[in-house]
């Protein structure tokens, strides 16, 4: 799968598989994506290559562990998440890639924290909170 930024500076590629694909609606996937939710896809850090100036910025997730989200340094587009808590996958928006048919959400997450204006697809499976085991 290919995808990349708004202005181009920033293009990825993954030779692997997805692990997880998933809409993430806790608050602070809100306040970064200005979005009620972020359609994420997990994908192993190996056989995945990026390419140009990537930003991270650090925060807690809830289980107090650093996220670090990665943003495109000139247009600022939202591309990639790095956990700390999961170090062998690193997550990458779905709307960011080249064909974003090749997105297919399987759950929801952290449901518990959904903005009340948003529409959850009742047909995928809802956790209150994290991503469930593997
Ligand atoms: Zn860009
Ligand atoms: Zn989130």
């Amino acid at each position: 799968m290919n995808g990349g930024c708004l202005c181009g500076a920033v293009r990825y590629k993954s030779d692997a598989a997805p692990v997880y694909q998933l809409y993430c609606h806790c608050r602070d996937c809100q306040k970064v994506s200005g979005s009620a939710s972020a359609p994420i896809i997990f994908f192993p850090v190996q056989g995945l290559s990026i390419e140009g100036q990537v930003t991270y910025y650090e925060s807690k997730g809830s289980s107090g562990k650093s996220i670090y989200r990665g943003f495109c340094s000139k247009c600022g587009s939202q591309l990639f998440g790095r956990l700390e808590r999961l170090p062998d996958l690193l997550s990458i928006r779905a709307g960011t890639l080249d064909d974003p048919a090749a997105f297919h959400p399987q759950v929801h997450i952290h449901v518990s924290q959904a903005a009340p204006w948003e529409y959850i697809d009742p047909s995928l499976r809802s956790f209150p909170h994290d991503v469930p085991p593997r």
